[in-house]
C-alpha cells in the first residue's frame, strides 16, 4: 500500500526521520552521561519506545496509567508516571507492578507523600520522586523551600517506600524567544533539581536520582553534571512549534497529517480538506511562535516537501479550509478533488492523540509498517 492508498485522514510516521532524531538526542545525553528516560506522552507507542531506548536503560516516562499498564504488559520495567499522584490512583499503580515493572509515582505534597507512606507494604512497595519546581510554575515544591524538606523527611527511612529522587520539567522553555533564552532555561531546570537534590542530602536524607527534561532545554542544554537521567518526548517528531521556536528544522518533523481535496469552488477560491480541528486538533502554537499565519498546520506534497505557502486556515469539525500564509489568494487550480497532501502539525503531540495508529513510511510512499498507538487515560478498563 502507498499514501495514495491509504484511507484518509491518517497520520503518517516517516520512521527515517523518527530514527534520526531519536539517534541526536540519544548520543547527545550519552554524552552528557544521563541516561534517556523517554517520555513516550507523544508517541504513546512501543514501536517507537523500543527505538528510543535503544543503547539506555530501557526506564520510560508516561503521562497516564493506561499507558502504564500498556508498557509494562509489552516489556518496560521502569516505568516514572510523570503525573501528581492522587492516592485514590495507588491500588492501580500497585496493580501495574504486579505486572512487573517498577512504576515510580510524583508528589509534590506532604498529605500525599504520608498516604503512600501509609499505603504501603511489603506486597504494595513504593517509588516516588519528589517533583521540584524549577521556573515553570505548574507543580513541584520550590528547590529552597521547607516543603521539600518535609516531603523527604516522610519518605525517607520508610521500609516500604523508597525515595527515588528529584524530577522537575521546564515546560516554560516552549515561551522562550529565542535559542539563548532556552539555554538560560536549561541551567535552571538543572541548577534547581540539583540544588534539590543537595540540600536534601544535606539534610540526611538519601537521594539518587535527578531527573530534568524537556525537548528545547534537552536539545540545547550546555551542562548537565549532578544530572541522572533526562526526559524529553516530542523530541521524537518533532512539529512546527518545535521549528518556530529554532528547535528543529522543518525536515525533522516525522509525523503529518494524510488528507484529500473533498471540496473546491474555484469562484469563491475556497478548498477543502477532509482533516479538520479532530483530525488536526486546534492547536495553534506555532502560528502564536515563531511562525505567524501558518494555522492549524504547513501543507506538503506526498514527498513531504512545503507547498508555500498553503496552510490549514480555519478547521471545522472534519474539514480544513486551505488558504495561504499571507493572505493571497488560493490557487485552487492546484488542488483538485481527490488530490493528496500531507499537512504538518503545530503541536505533534496533539495531533498525533486523534489517531489509533500510524502508518509508517520510510522516506518513500511505501507504507512499510502499521503501528498502534494507546490513547485513552483508563487503566485496565
Ligand atoms: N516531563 C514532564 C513531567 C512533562 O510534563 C513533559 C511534557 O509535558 C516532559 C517531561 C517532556 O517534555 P517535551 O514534551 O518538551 O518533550
Amino acid at each position: 500500500m502507498t499514501l495514495q492508498e491509504i484511507p484518509t485522514p491518517a497520520l503518517v510516521l516517516d520512521r527515517s526521520v523518527l530514527r534520526r532524531n531519536i539517534t541526536r538526542m540519544s548520543e547527545r545525553m550519552r554524552n552528557f552521561g544521563v541516561n534517556l528516560r523517554p517520555h513516550l506522552k507523544t508517541a504513546k507507542s512501543v514501536d517507537v519506545a523500543k527505538l528510543a531506548t535503544e543503547g539506555h536503560s530501557g526506564a520510560i516516562t508516561v503521562s497516564t496509567l493506561h499507558e502504564a499498564e500498556h508498557f509494562a504488559r509489552n516489556g518496560f520495567n521502569d516505568i516514572t508516571y510523570a503525573v501528581g499522584i492522587a492516592p485514590d490512583k495507588l491500588p492501580l499503580v500497585s496493580r501495574i507492578q504486579a505486572l512487573g515493572a517498577h512504576v515510580h509515582v510524583i508528589t509534590d505534597n506532604v498529605g500525599v507523600a504520608q498516604a503512600i507512606v501509609h499505603a504501603a507494604s511489603a506486597e504494595r512497595p513504593y517509588s516516588v520522586f519528589i517533583d521540584v519546581d524549577t521556573g515553570y510554575g505548574r507543580s513541584g515544591v520550590l528547590p529552597e523551600s521547607s516543603e521539600l524538606l518535609g516531603i523527604g523527611e516522610t519518605l525517607h527511612a520508610t521500609q516500604h517506600v523508597t525515595l527515588k529522587g528529584m524530577l522537575t520539567h521546564a515546560g516554560h522553555s516552549y515561551d522562550a524567544p529565542d535559542v539563548t533564552a532556552i539555554t538560560r532555561i536549561a541551567d535552571d531546570e538543572r541548577n534547581g533539581a540539583v540544588r534539590a537534590a543537595e540540600r536534601l542530602r544535606a539534610h540526611g536524607v538519601d537521594c539518587n536520582d535527578v531527573s530534568v527534561g524537556s525537548t528545547p532545554t534537552m536539545r540545547f542544554v550546555e551542562r548537565l553534571d549532578g544530572v541522572t537521567e533526562a526526559r524529553p518526548g516530542n523530541f521524537v517528531f518533532y512539529d512546527l512549534s518545535m521549528h518556530g521556536r529554532g528547535v528543529c528544522d522543518i525536515d525533522d518533523i516525522a509525523v503529518s497529517v494524510m488528507t484529500e481535496v473533498v471540496v473546491n469552488l474555484p469562484d469563491r477560491g475556497r478548498v477543502l480538506v477532509d482533516a479538520g480541528a479532530l483530525a488536526l486538533s486546534q492547536d495553534r502554537s506555532a502560528d502564536t511562535g515563531g511562525m505567524p499565519g501558518c494555522g492549524f498546520g504547513l501543507v506538503c506534497g506526498l514527498d513531504g516537501q512545503p507547498h508555500a505557502p498553503v496552510v490549514v486556515k480555519k478547521t471545522s469539525q472534519e474539514q480544513g479550509w486551505l488558504g495561504t500564509r499571507d493572505d493571497r489568494p488560493l490557487e485552487t487550480g492546484a488542488f483538485p478533488i481527490g488530490s493528496r497532501w500531507r499537512i504538518l502539525p503545530n503541536h505533534s503531540c496533539m495531533t498525533a492523540a486523534a489517531y489509533d495508529r500510524y502508518h509508517v513510511v520510510d522516506g518513500g510512499n511505501e507504507i512499510v509498517a502499521v503501528w498502534p498507538r494507546v490513547n485513552g487515560w483508563t487503566a485496565f478498563d
